[in-house]
């Protein structure tokens, strides 16, 4: 009989009870050092004093008004996005699927508000991830994830990642833009090259297209910037965050330039839930922390640590792993056997990842991790490395 909570995803036999720090506590008293984050969510740890205390106090005043009113939280956090960023204006929704469908809808018609209603078209990128509702996995574009559910949604065309004249192949007169990941997260932790980056940019301004990243899985300080584009020094048209906005409160944001925002007028597009005033204090609570001085500096600081102590692993262990690569906190471990027996290996050990395609397994911890996560992340990773050699491997010579 099928259980009473439909069986859509492959869980852990794992329950936690409790959290603190990077840390996650099961009912029976194990704990586990949590480098997958809820999937790159719980920005800030679990039961972090600031977060919790901004929802418990929102909580109590007032959870959820809809739009029709004023939300002050989201005007602030709103105004707190723009400051920081590219941006001139900020939508609030409440997933990462629903901000991508945002920003399609609000490329689509800057497009069709300028004269252009012929260009509806997105250039999208191989191993992409945009989410699971319809117009998304097309998106996506991913064969397993598209099979079965219906025609799939026109409009969007895939080039390979990093292939700048593949970009500039497809580009035909009904391109309304370019949808790219920085570092493509579900795919397997493939970072784009920051010069792919700018030439997207100069060949979007050449062809008159918008230029719209994906940074729900990279953005919120994961790589060490607000955002993963600052690293290449240009200015996207549209951007979608969610994943660690709030912290592990759901939410989502569209972030635009006023040149592109302008056209969704009152009436073309909305959202019952979304920017009410309890995701908003969440997500102004954990922008109090990421936006602090010196805090995402030390997020750089502790992952070029993590990254030099992995890529001493792969060093000596090059029977289980092929590379490290990614950026920021936002890495992956490009595995020799299954990555599935590897994220298993860890799990033995105590510690938790997340598989990527690509036979990748993902190393996404909390934003606030400590040396002393790291150090313990290493020894765990070193010691499931070693149950995961092929029979007969022996570690590598010194
Ligand atoms: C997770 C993710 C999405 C989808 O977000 P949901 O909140 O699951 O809808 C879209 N794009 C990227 C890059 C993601 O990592």
């Amino acid at each position: 009989m099928i259980p009473a909570l439909m069986p859509t995803y492959n869980r852990a036999d794992l329950a936690f009870e409790r959290g603190e720090g990077a840390w996650l506590y099961t009912a029976d008293g194990r704990r586990f050092l949590d480098f997958g984050a809820g999937i790159a969510t719980s920005s800030l740890g679990h039961n972090n004093k600031h977060l919790a205390d901004a929802i418990a106090e929102q909580a109590h005043k007032v959870m959820h008004v809809s739009n029709l009113y004023r939300v002050p939280g989201a005007e602030r956090l709103a105004q707190r996005l723009v400051d920081a960023t590219f941006a001139d204006s900020v939508f609030f929704c409440n997933s990462g699927a629903e901000a991508n469908e945002g920003m399609v809808k609000m490329m689509r018609k800057a497009m069709y508000e300028t004269g252009k209603p012929e260009r509806y078209r997105m250039i999208c990128f191989e191993g992409a991830f945009h989410g699971r509702t319809l117009a998304m996995l097309a998106a996506t574009g991913n064969a397993k994830y598209l099979k079965g559910f219906g025609p799939q949604v026109d409009g969007f065309d895939h080039v390979p990642f990093n292939n700048l004249n593949a970009v500039r192949d497809a580009i035909g007169p009904q391109t309304a833009g370019i949808i790219i990941e920085p570092v493509q997260g579900e795919g397997g932790i493939r970072p784009a090259q920051l010069q792919f980056l700018r030439d997207l940019r100069s060949t979007c301004d050449e062809f008159g297209l918008l230029l719209g990243l994906d940074e729900i899985q990279c953005g919120m300080g994961r790589t060490g910037k607000l955002f993963a584009y600052e690293w290449a020094g240009i200015e996207p048209d549209v951007l979608t965050a969610a994943k660690g906005i709030a912290g592990g409160f759901p939410m989502g944001a569209i972030l635009a330039k006023e040149a592109v925002a302008k056209h969704l007028v009152p009436g073309t597009h909305g959202t019952t839930f979304g920017g009410n005033p309890l995701a908003c204090a969440a997500a102004n609570a954990v922008l109090d922390v990421i936006l602090a001085p010196g805090f995402l500096a030390e997020v750089d600081r502790k992952s070029r640590r993590l990254w030099q102590e992995l890529g001493q692993v792969v060093r000596d262990e090059p029977t289980v792993f092929e590379e490290v690569r990614g950026a920021g906190l936002i890495l992956g471990l490009k595995c020799l056997v299954p990555n599935g027996e590897v994220q298993e290996a860890f799990i033995a050990e105590g510690m938790l990842s997340v598989a990527a395609g690509d036979n990748v397994l993902r190393l996404v911890p909390p934003l606030v991790i400590t040396d002393g996560d790291i150090d313990a992340a290493v020894a765990m990773i070193r010691r499931g490395a070693a149950r995961c050699r092929p029979s007969g491997a022996k570690v590598a010579a010194k």
